[in-house]
């Protein structure tokens, strides 16, 4: 087994790491800013090292940095949680070259997946429902362009191959718009990405975000713990998600789960992962895998009693995974609200001291957060705080508990989203399940 690891993350993620390594009985290293003396884990882990100033470029993302902390500290692993270098394939390949275990998938994998034509190709190859679309990038003939877009139908979307967080996309709903979207999408995505590569898919209208949890050992096996809804969403960001989705059933589970597994075995595929799909009329469109534990992996914990992170630290250590497919069981419904340190009114950013914090309880609570009474939220980073997590044994009880520890939890100092979230969940159409992405912002629109 491996015997230390160093946490390549910050905030509640490094501590759900440190949890992990704790019960393994792995040593850990805590890596942190100037401006994050004062985390959670850095005062729980093993060994601590400040691997550099406040603004994330110059610490978190600071690739020479990191592998220096891990030599000097002897480390054998790195976990890279979520965002900062976790999907950065050069990153995972600078790791391996030094010596230590990436937990996570091959560099070429990330690579792979980081393309979104070259990941659309794999999975299209391997089974797995992509959007109808131009199958591979956009050549420079106008005629060409245009006969595709004739093909797919009106509304389209022109995506950026290198294209994250949301950017390098734009819609278009008329053949006058075009040529002219497809050379403004190229020019960005060339100045953003410095990747001007784009492709052509169908713009869906309405639909839900849906996806499939995996996990991969090294040795060909691969399995999926079901799926998550994530389609409460404010700017393409997840603001609640739960698990199982409304309205899946477990045929429809079985059928897309055991694609995405398939997928994993045909392109070897190692570690945790994520099929991301758009869900429309019955239908499974996939547009992009994330090749790292994601910030709502606990709903899915919760409903399979499977712990995603440490099952990515045995594969990690070469271990062969320790269940079948037949021993997943789904059992209950689970939420996820992402508590954000920012105005419930109008999403700014709202760092500062917390004076005083109460956690919520009960059965089917979970509170997976770094925060404590005098934790300072320094204004750098994402405004995260935590993440509350209810289950229950059906989705009104998992809602149930949900409003009460919303009602519950105590932030003071600082401005949260909570607001927000108990809006949500006393709202009708959520209530009932299986609402679209745009449900969010139409809501807000309105308000
Ligand atoms: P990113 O890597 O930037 O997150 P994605 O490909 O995951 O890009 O797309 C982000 C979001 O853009 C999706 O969650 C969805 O809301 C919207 N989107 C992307 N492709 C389509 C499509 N073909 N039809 C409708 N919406 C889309």
């Amino acid at each position: 087994m491996i015997d230390k690891i160093l946490i390549a993350n910050r905030g509640e993620i490094a501590l759900r790491i440190l949890r992990a390594c704790r019960e393994l009985g792995i040593k850990t290293v805590a890596v942190h800013s100037d401006a994050d003396r004062d985390l959670k884990h850095v005062r729980l882990a093993d060994e601590s090292v400040c691997i550099g100033p406040a603004p994330s470029t110059e610490s978190y993302l600071n690739v020479p940095a990191v592998i220096s902390a891990a030599e000097v500290t002897d480390t054998v692993a790195i976990h890279p949680g979520y965002g900062f270098l976790s999907e950065n394939a050069d990153f995972a390949e600078r790791v391996m070259e030094s010596g230590f275990i990436f937990i996570g998938p091959r560099p070429e994998t990330i690579r792979m997946m980081g393309d979104k034509v070259a990941a659309i190709r794999a999975m299209k190859a391997s089974g797995v429902p992509c959007v109808p679309g131009s199958d591979g990038p956009l050549g420079d003939d106008p005629e060409e362009n245009i006969r595709l877009a004739r093909e797919i139908g009106y509304p389209i979307i022109i995506k950026a191959a290198g294209g994250g967080g949301g950017r390098g996309m734009r819609v278009v709903h008329t053949e006058a718009a075009l040529l002219n979207a497809i050379t403004l999408t190229r020019a960005e995505a060339g100045a953003a990405f410095n990747n001007d590569m784009v492709y052509m898919e169908k713009f869906l209208e309405n639909p839900r975000h849906i996806e499939i949890q995996v996990l991969a050992d090294e040795h060909g096996n691969a399995i999926h713990l079901g799926e998550r809804d994530c389609s409460m969403q404010r700017r393409h960001q997840k603001v609640i998600e739960e698990a199982p989705a409304p309205g899946i059933d477990e045929e429809t589970r079985r059928f897309i789960g055991e694609r995405c597994a398939a997928a994993c075995r045909e392109i070897g595929y190692r570690s945790a992962g994520t099929f991301e799909f758009l869900y429309e009329n019955g239908e499974f469109y996939f547009i992009e895998m994330n090749t790292r534990v994601q910030v709502e992996h606990p709903v899915t914990e919760m409903i399979t009693n499977v712990d995603i992170v440490k099952e990515q630290i045995r594969i990690a250590a070469g271990e062969p995974l320790r269940y079948r497919q037949e021993d997943i069981r789904i059992i209950g419904h689970a939420m996820e609200c992402r508590i954000n340190a920012e105005d419930p009114e109008t999403f700014m950013p709202s760092p500062g001291t917390i004076t005083a914090y109460h956690a919520p309880g009960g059965p089917g609570i979970r509170v997976d957060t770094h925060i404590y009474n005098g934790y300072r939220v320094p204004p750098y980073y994402d405004s995260m705080i935590g993440k509350l997590i209810a289950y229950g044994e059906d989705r009104d009880t998992a809602m149930a508990r949900m409003r009460n520890a919303l009602n519950e939890v105590v932030v003071e100092g600082i401005k949260t989203n909570i607001p927000l979230h108990q809006d949500l969940v006393t709202d009708a159409a959520f209530k009932a399940g299986g609402t679209n992405i745009h449900y969010l912002e139409k809501k807000l629109e309105e308000r």
